[in-house]
């Protein structure tokens, strides 16, 4: 591998698991020379995510549900303490209760609205404002989006409008912390079966349907996602800023299913 990220220090957020889309960022992140950090929501992750992140040669891995302001903070004082300063971070993190992602959008809960905008939205500026206090040196932040935000998805529902909102959030921060050099994009990710992605109505249907009308005609990986996120990372990114980059095997661009699909 190249050494594209060399002498580069990040932190991941969102790392559940093998299947999750930070571990494919993570893995290609470290494949060309990244230092990670990580961090989990609740305890009951920290010996999923520990291996994972021993794997790529870190034992940096801390705590932090950012539905707590004092919890972001905690993270953020240690990344200052035991790093200093940071080159990058990456958000791969959103939640919504799974009982409002199917039915009707327009049933959705109060509740369950803030909720959803506070993790899948807030977090991400909350995010960016101690980040760019440990990049003296510029940096480049990066967060996860879906078609959703664009179109109306089935069942994507009050995450769909929450992804609107985080896209959104993507360019104000870029047009904020462009004049520290500081870049700020997001990646629209085609579905793949993660633990998130199960919480989703018919999932396996929305699957097919983009693996059969994507003009690849194939699903994305998390291992496609982490290629284009360590452009966007890396210097190879250098002029892009506010960019929300479709790693969706250019299902974004269909109007209508081709011909040649057969019925699904
Ligand atoms: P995942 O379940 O592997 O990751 C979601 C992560 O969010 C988990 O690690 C979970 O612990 C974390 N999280 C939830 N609430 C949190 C909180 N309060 N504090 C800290 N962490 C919290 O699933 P994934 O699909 O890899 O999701 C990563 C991102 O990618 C999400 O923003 C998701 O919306 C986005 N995305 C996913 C798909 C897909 O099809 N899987 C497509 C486009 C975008």
């Amino acid at each position: 591998s190249s050494n594209l990220m060399d002498g580069k220090r990040g932190l991941i957020m969102g790392l559940a698991n093998d299947k999750s889309i930070a571990w494919g960022i993570a893995r290609e992140l470290a494949a060309h020379g990244a230092e990670l950090a990580f961090s989990y929501q609740g305890e009951a992750l920290k010996k999923r995510v520990e291996p994972l992140a021993r794997q790529l040669g870190s034992d940096f891995v801390t705590e932090c549900d950012v539905s707590d302001e004092a919890s972001l903070d905690r993270l953020f004082e240690t990344l200052r303490e035991r790093w200093g300063t940071i080159d990058f971070v990456v958000h791969a993190i959103g939640f919504s209760d799974k009982n409002e992602l199917r039915g009707r959008y327009v049933d959705t809960t109060p509740g369950n609205f803030r909720m959803t905008m506070d993790i899948s939205v807030y977090s991400f500026t909350a995010v960016c404002q101690r980040a760019a206090a440990l990049m003296p040196n510029g940096g480049s932040l990066l967060t996860l989006t879906y078609y959703g935000a664009e179109r109306v998805m089935p069942h994507y529902n009050v995450m769909g409008v929450a992804k609107a909102a985080l896209e959104a959030s993507v360019r104000y921060i870029a047009e904020d912390l462009g004049k520290v050099g500081i870049r700020c994009n997001a990646i629209s990710a085609g579905p793949i079966k993660t633990l998130a992605a199960s919480g989703i109505g018919d999932f396996r249907y929305i699957l097919k349907w983009n693996e059969l009308n994507s003009p690849l005609r194939r699903n994305v990986t998390t291992e496609d996602v982490g290629k284009s996120a360590l452009y966007l990372l890396s210097d190879l990114g250098s002029g892009v800023t506010g960019e929300v980059h479709h790693v969706d095997a250019g299902y974004h661009l269909v109007g209508m299913k081709a011909v040649d699909a057969p019925d699904i």
